[in-house]
């Protein structure tokens, strides 16, 4: 489950490609398949932080990665 911040609002995403296997991945194959924030490297699999929360952030043109809160102010400069 992911934030999909837009302007004004917050979404809800749910990413469900092989969940089920997430949790035995090393953390090389998590960031393979996009699961470690693109900015700090966070695993974003991990659910003990609540400050960081996966977040889908368009971080280039035509491209998006999930972004951990910390890094993206838990989406709300998007929103803004
Ligand atoms: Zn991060």
């Amino acid at each position: 489950m992911y934030f999909q911040p837009a302007p004004g609002k917050m979404l809800i995403g749910i990413r469900i490609s092989m969940a089920a296997a997430w949790p035995w991945w090393t953390k090389k194959q998590a960031g393979r398949m996009g699961l470690l924030c693109a900015e700090c490297g966070w695993d974003l699999r991990r659910s003990d932080d609540e400050s960081r929360l996966p977040y889908n952030i368009l971080t280039r043109p035509r491209s998006w990665r999930l972004v951990c809160g910390e890094c993206c102010n838990d989406g709300i400069d998007v929103m803004d």
